[in-house]
């Protein structure tokens, strides 16, 4: 994955972060208050990035309502940020190239994750997560600094993984490319549940994934650098 965090003014910015979390409750993809979303703020900014609000159900939530965090783990306002800030504070520090980070509890993703199953490379599209797999995290208690220290090592040269008993995570360069992420691994997940019900799966092996993965480096209108 490349590319600059975007250049966005953080109205901008706060109005994609609510469009963003909304989808993710129109796609099923998460439900009630499940799940959390954060933007990099641009890097002239004295914050960090926002993070939705805890415990607000999306069509609840406004613009203004979006949380502003730096690093430290301070935060701007007397909302309460996200339960899981560590983790997506952690992931924009550990990802340089990312500028938003999606977790959501999808029914696929979860499904898989409750089994403590990482995704193995069963179609070329797992690539899209970076690798040639999609790693499950260890579980954790959710909104702690454990959970988040799982989640780095499991995001490791990837895009996405999931959590143990709990949900998954996506990154993306921005918000739109963070939730087309989100989407395709919960497709995944189906697709890999599915195949599970009649049979294993015929594997890629190393090389065609390498092929994948080189492949997608110029893929669609994106170039890398
Ligand atoms: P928040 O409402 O605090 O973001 O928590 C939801 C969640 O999914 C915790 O993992
Ligand atoms: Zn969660």
């Amino acid at each position: 994955m490349n590319g600059a965090p975007l250049a966005d003014n953080e109205n901008t910015l706060r109005e994609s972060l609510l469009f963003t979390t909304r989808q993710l409750t129109d796609k099923g993809l998460n439900r009630g208050t499940t799940g959390n979303v954060s933007v990099r703020l641009p890097a002239d900014d004295e914050a960090a990035f926002l993070i939705t609000p805890s415990g607000v159900p999306p069509l609840e939530m406004s613009a203004a309502s979006m949380v502003r965090m730096r690093f430290s783990g301070e935060h701007d306002g007397s909302v309460r940020p996200s339960t899981e800030w560590q983790l997506h504070r952690d992931i924009l520090l550990h990802h340089a190239d990312a500028g938003a980070v999606i977790h959501v509890h999808s029914p696929f993703a979860t499904t898989m994750a409750c089994l403590h199953r990482d995704i193995p490379a069963f179609h070329y599209m797992i690539a899209v997560a970076g690798g040639d797999s999609i790693r499950c995290a260890p579980y954790a208690l959710f909104g702690t600094q454990a959970l988040s220290d799982f989640a780095i090592d499991a995001m490791t040269a990837r895009h996405a993984c999931l959590l143990a008993n709990h949900g998954m995570l996506a990154i993306g360069r921005n918000l739109p490319h963070a939730l087309s992420v989100a989407i395709e691994v919960e497709a995944l997940c189906e697709q890999y549940w599915r195949i599970l019900q009649i049979g294993e799966p015929h594997l890629l092996s190393d090389e065609q994934m390498q092929e994948v993965l080189n492949r997608f480096k110029n893929y669609g209108q994106w170039q890398s650098p």
